[in-house]
C-alpha cells in the first residue's frame, strides 16, 4: 500500500514537471504558468503551440502555403508576463530552416537583437531555442521589426507634410487593404520608379527604401534640383496583406508577386500594370526602376551587357559612384541577363530598357548602416540623373 501511494506521488510529480498543456492553433492564446504567447496581431507569424512547462512552450513556424516557398522563415509572436520568469522557447521549423537572428521590442519601435547565448540553433536549423527573460514588461520577439500598414500611413504622412510629395490611394489588395502610391506633385516627363515590400519579411529592405526616399525628399540643393526635373513614383507597400499574414513570401492569392510582373495575374500586380500605362498615357517615360528586398547579403541585381540600357552603363556607374563614399555597408552587384520569369526588374527592363534593379539589403545588416548607404546611394542617384538623363 505504502509503495503504491509512493508510486502515485513519484507519478504526480513528474507529471506536474511536464505539465504538458493543450496544443493550441495558431491565433489562440498559449497559456504556460508564468507567461502567455500571443499571436494575434498584424505580422505575426506562429503555428501550434503547447505549453511544456511552467516557463516553457514549443511552437511550430511554417510557411503560409505547402508545397516549395522561399526559405524566408519569419516568426512574430508577443509574451504577456504573468510572473517573473525566464521563458523557454523552443521553435520548430516546418518548410524552412531558422533564418533571422530573433529580435525583441518591448514598445514596438525599438528592437535588439537577442545576444547568441540567448539562442541556441540545431545545426540542421530546423530547431531553435530560445531562452529570454520575463519580468512585469509585454515584449514581442520577432525575425524582425514589425513594420506593418499603420507604420508605413504614419510615414507616409510624414513624408507628405513636407510639400515634396502627393499620396493616394493606388488600389485595394485581395484582402481589401489599401495600396498607397506616392507621386510628385509636377509635370516633369522623366520617372523615377520605386516599389517595396512585395516580400513580406523583407524589413531590412523596407530600412533602405525609407532612408532612400527621404533622401529624394531632403530639403538640399541636389534633391531640389532633382524634384523640379524629376517625376518620382512610389510604391512603398506592395503586398499589405502578405505583411499583416506574417507570410515568408506570398500575398493572399498564393502567389510571389515579383514572379506576376508579365503574367499580371493578381490584384496588386494589375495596380501596377494599370499605374505603368497611366504613365505612358500621361506622356511620361520611366528613366530608373529600383524594388527593394532582403537577401543574406548586401548587393544590387542588374542587366548585364548583353542587355544594353539607355542611358548605357548606367547602373555599374551609380553604384562605382557611390562606392567610395559608403562605410560599414559592403555591397556589390551581380549582373545577369534578363530572363522571362516575372521578376519586376525583369518587366521594367523588358518594357522600356531601361536601367532596372533589385535592391538587395542583407537580413542583419546594421540599420543604422542601412540608413546612411541609401543615403549615398539615392543622392549618387540623383547626381548621376541629372548629369545623364
Ligand atoms: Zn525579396
Amino acid at each position: 500500500m505504502i509503495q503504491r501511494l509512493l508510486i502515485l506521488a513519484w507519478l504526480s510529480l513528474l507529471l506536474a514537471a511536464c505539465a504538458i498543456g493543450p496544443s493550441v492553433p495558431a491565433r489562440q492564446a498559449c497559456e504556460a504558468a508564468s507567461f502567455t504567447l500571443i499571436d494575434n496581431f498584424a505580422g505575426a507569424r506562429r503555428g501550434r503551440c503547447v505549453a511544456s512547462g511552467d516557463n516553457e512552450v514549443r511552437i511550430t513556424i511554417l510557411p503560409e502555403s505547402d508545397g516549395y516557398i522561399n526559405d524566408s522563415a519569419w516568426f512574430a509572436y508577443r509574451i504577456v508576463p504573468k510572473s517573473s520568469a525566464t521563458a523557454t522557447i523552443t521553435m520548430n521549423y516546418r518548410g524552412g530552416h531558422h533564418r533571422y537572428r530573433p529580435k525583441l521590442s518591448y514598445d514596438g519601435i525599438g528592437w535588439s537583437t537577442l545576444p547568441d547565448e540567448q539562442v541556441r540553433v540545431s545545426i540542421d536549423k530546423r530547431q531553435a531555442i530560445i531562452t529570454v527573460p520575463v519580468d512585469d514588461r509585454e515584449f514581442w520577439i520577432a525575425g524582425g521589426e514589425l513594420l506593418t500598414p499603420p507604420l508605413y500611413d504614419a510615414w507616409v504622412t510624414k513624408m507628405t507634410s513636407t510639400g515634396q510629395t502627393r499620396s493616394s490611394v493606388l488600389g485595394a489588395s485581395l484582402d481589401d487593404n489599401t495600396i498607397t502610391l506616392l507621386r510628385s506633385d509636377n509635370e516633369a516627363k522623366d520617372v523615377l520608379f520605386l516599389v517595396g515590400r512585395q516580400h513580406p519579411p523583407e524589413v531590412s529592405g523596407a530600412v533602405a527604401f525609407f532612408a532612400f526616399y527621404e533622401a529624394l525628399m531632403a530639403d538640399t540643393v541636389l534633391a531640389g534640383e532633382f524634384r523640379q526635373r524629376f517625376h518620382i513614383v512610389a510604391i512603398p507597400m506592395l503586398n499589405p496583406d502578405g505583411v499583416n499574414e506574417g507570410n515568408w513570401r506570398h500575398n493572399l492569392g498564393s502567389t510571389d508577386l515579383n514572379r506576376d510582373w508579365g503574367p499580371f495575374r493578381q490584384p496588386e500586380t494589375q495596380l501596377v500594370e494599370a499605374l505603368l500605362d497611366r504613365l505612358d498615357n500621361e506622356g511620361r517615360q520611366v528613366r530608373v526602376f529600383l524594388d527593394f528586398h532582403s537577401t543574406r547579403k548586401n548587393v544590387f541585381y542588374t542587366q548585364n551587357d548583353a542587355n544594353p540600357t539607355d542611358p548605357p552603363h548606367f547602373t555599374r556607374t551609380w553604384l562605382e559612384n557611390a562606392k567610395p563614399r559608403i562605410e560599414n555597408y559592403e555591397f556589390n552587384y551581380e549582373e545577369n541577363p534578363v530572363d522571362n520569369i516575372g521578376v519586376a526588374k525583369n518587366y521594367m527592363y523588358k518594357r522600356y530598357r531601361i536601367p532596372s534593379s533589385t535592391y538587395e539589403v542583407g537580413d542583419e545588416t546594421n540599420r543604422a548602416a542601412i540608413i546612411a548607404a541609401a543615403s549615398v546611394f539615392a543622392e549618387e542617384l540623383m547626381e548621376l540623373m541629372l548629369a545623364e538623363i
